[in-house]
């Protein structure tokens, strides 16, 4: 039978401290080559650790071998020059100086599939592979090649596919694409923002997921926040589209945000990742807490389609936070499955 409340990070958690700087945002790393690929090796084995350790059931490689979600992926691709950087507005929220696209993108060879590879050696367990999303990575760039942003995120989509397959032909369940970007751009996300996640998934097998947060606890996306009001109902936007789309799974952002619940019902059928942990605190929520939010989120999703997750990365949190709350995260779905099985 299969396991009801199957647990899960969105992403990133943090990396060891003889790795990177702990709780910084593009770390630099403090090894070089060969120590370096040695060294995210086995960070990436005391990750899966921690998460095992902590009995979370679909497990991650923690982000542990890239410095960012979106700039890591980009860096292999052909197309972008590194070194001619624009400031430009992150997110419609933030200033960021970001790469230049100078010509046709593309893939020179894959990018994560030997991490993902390591990381199915290590483990039976089901496991998740994060990619940026089309739209989440043309607003971390600037474009002087295209110049419209509906093209570049295609193309960007052709590309995120063939590494999406090859996760896939690696081993990988679950195959995740970070879209914050469609919690702000939502005449695009519904224009061609899902038509794009749909060309990145064209053909898989394996499960698919389209994560969509309030963003890390950084200081732009806490301000941020504030501005939004009582209640946030920027899903509402693009659920009843993403309802219909090809996507199994949407990861959500719900402890502690002002989302109100009843939006998912206009997701409806869909799997859902329902973020039960803060990643923008450092307190660590009780199992209970956790529990409250998954029998809150119950009301909207079958159990069957229930996937306990955290509500964001944790990888700018210090480290023994981010492992108190994975158990708090498994904690809180065991007491919500044993009332489920009563
Ligand atoms: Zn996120």
């Amino acid at each position: 039978m299969k396991k009801l409340l199957p647990t899960s990070t969105a992403g990133s958690l943090p990396k060891p401290s003889w790795l990177a700087e702990p709780e910084t945002l593009w770390s630099p790393w403090k090894l070089q080559e060969p120590a370096l690929t040695e060294g995210k090796q086995d960070a990436l084995r005391v990750s899966l650790q921690d998460q095992l350790h902590t009995g979370i059931d679909i497990v991650s490689d923690g982000e542990q071998t890239r410095q960012h979600f979106v700039t890591t992926f980009i860096e292999h691709l052909n197309g972008v020059d590194f070194e001619q950087r624009k400031t430009v507005k992150i997110r419609d929220r933030y200033d960021a100086s970001v790469p230049t696209v100078v010509g046709a993108v593309s893939r020179q060879k894959p990018v994560f599939v030997e991490d993902a590879k390591f990381l199915r050696q290590q483990t039976k367990q089901p496991i998740k592979w994060a990619l940026p999303g089309p739209m989440t990575m043309i607003d971390t760039l600037y474009d002087d090649h295209y110049q419209s942003r509906e093209q570049l995120a295609w193309e960007f989509a052709k590309i995120l596919n063939q590494e999406a397959k090859d996760l896939e032909a690696a081993g990988v369940d679950i195959i995740q694409f970070d879209e914050p970007s469609f919690n702000v751009f939502f005449d695009e996300v519904n224009d061609w923002g899902i038509a794009c996640l749909e060309r990145a998934i064209e053909g898989l097998t394996c499960q698919t997921v389209v994560h969509i947060c309030y963003g890390y606890g950084i200081k732009a996306n806490t301000d941020w926040k504030k501005t939004l009001g009582t209640e946030w109902r920027q899903y509402e936007e693009v659920f009843p589209k993403l309802q219909q789309s090809n996507i199994d799974i949407i990861s959500l952002e719900c402890h502690n945000s002002h989302v109100p619940l009843e939006l998912l019902e206009l997701i409806r059928g869909k799997k859902v990742m329902v973020g039960a942990i803060d990643v923008a605190s450092n307190t660590i929520e009780t199992p209970e807490e956790v529990a409250d939010t998954l029998r809150k989120a119950l009301h909207f999703v079958d159990a069957e389609n229930l996937y306990p997750c955290t509500n964001c990365g944790m990888g700018p949190l210090p480290r023994e936070i981010a492992t108190a709350k994975l158990h708090a995260l498994t904690a809180g779905a065991a007491i919500v499955r044993k009332e489920l099985s009563a």
